[in-house]
């Protein structure tokens, strides 16, 4: 099978996710005899474009008119790219920049598409994707009909790819701007400069729920044991309805899907949307004043107690000189 990745990057390289996918496409494309190629689009991507080349042959679309990623354009370049390379697979990480964009150029292409994809198998010659259902209660296994095919697949799922020893070729697309949609106009974007890593990308993650009373102690209790452990922090949907944290904190069901080495949940109960966004953490850890709370039938390590009280107290060991 020819495939094709969407990477996502940060401007300097892929983003973690991509890496992932492309874990997920070498496998299929091993499976089947295949090969695989990543597309990137943007503008002034010649560092990008190196860096994906350490993994495979790299189609860039690098444009003026495509500095912004506007769901709109992005889906019409990605679709023509499809087109003209004449793979079977298309893939991405899914992550909010994928599910934006790739619906879109599905619809473009009328392929069939799968989302949220966290394992694969061939039965027989058909490649077939298993997703989650029902906030996870539930895991189907789907055939697509129809061509391309159109996944995105949980960076949670597979392990990020090494780069090769051999860099593949860089091929730079045409892009006509003049053919590009108009619809959509790019005005500015809100980013809020962090020296944590991405929620999504940590291999520890810190979260806090409801237990944490506000703003200032979430960055004390949930940010400072961060910082401690260089983790990212999260949060459940009850900090970020109560406007204690950002949105793009928010895991489970309706946030973020993480799988990180250590999850540690503080003040938060282990509700059901939660817990399918972190129940496939390695190891977890929870802090809860009620011993019944569902997070303990998750958890690896448990603690029942105040996180006003032991937060602190585990911040001031990490402080203590060893
Ligand atoms: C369609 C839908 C989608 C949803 N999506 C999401 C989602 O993506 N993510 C998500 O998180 N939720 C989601 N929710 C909400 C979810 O159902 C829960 O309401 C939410 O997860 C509860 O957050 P919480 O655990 O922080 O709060 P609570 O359930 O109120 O739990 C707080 C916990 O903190 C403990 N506690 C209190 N004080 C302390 C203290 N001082 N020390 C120690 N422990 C303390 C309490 O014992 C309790 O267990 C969704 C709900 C719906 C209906």
């Amino acid at each position: 099978m020819r495939v094709l990745i969407l990477c996502e990057h940060d401007g300097q390289g892929l983003r973690l996710g991509s890496r992932s996918a492309l874990t997920f496409a070498n496998a299929v494309a091993e499976s089947t005899g295949g090969s695989v190629e990543c597309l990137l689009l943007g503008h002034s991507l010649a560092t990008v474009a190196l860096d994906a080349a350490a993994h495979a042959p790299v189609l860039v679309a690098d444009h003026p008119a495509l500095l912004n990623p506007l769901a709109d354009r992005y889906a019409k370049v990605i679709a023509a790219a499809v087109r003209q390379s004449g793979c079977e697979l298309v893939v991405a990480a899914a992550t909010t920049f994928a599910k934006d964009i790739l619906p879109r150029a599905a619809g473009l292409l009328g392929g069939a598409m799968a989302s949220e994809v966290i394992g694969h198998e061939f039965r027989g010659d058909q490649l077939c994707f298993r997703r989650p259902l029902f906030a996870g209660a539930v895991v189907a296994t789907v055939a697509l009909h129809g061509k391309p095919q159109i996944v995105t697949i949980r960076p949670s799922a597979y392990a990020p790819a090494n780069a090769r020893a051999q860099l593949g070729a860089i091929t730079g697309l045409v892009v006509e701007e003049a053919t590009l949609p108009t619809q959509a106009e790019f005005e500015a974007l809100h980013s809020k400069l962090s020296n944590r890593p991405d929620v999504t990308e940590a291999r520890i993650v810190v979260s806090g729920g409801r237990g944490i009373k506000n703003s200032e102690d979430f960055e004390r209790l949930v940010g400072g044991l961060a910082d401690k452990l260089h983790a990212a922090t999260g949060c459940s949907r009850a900090l970020v309805d109560a406007g204690i944290t950002p949105n793009a904190f928010q895991v489970g069901q309706t946030g973020k899907v993480v799988a990180p080495e250590l999850y540690i949940a503080l003040g938060i109960s282990g509700a059901v949307q939660h817990l399918a966004g972190m129940k496939n953490s390695k190891t977890i850890v929870a802090i809860n004043n009620n011993p019944d709370a569902p997070i303990f039938e998750v958890a690896d390590y448990g603690l029942v107690g105040d996180v006003y009280e032991l937060v602190p107290q585990w911040i001031a060991k990490l402080n203590a000189p060893p």
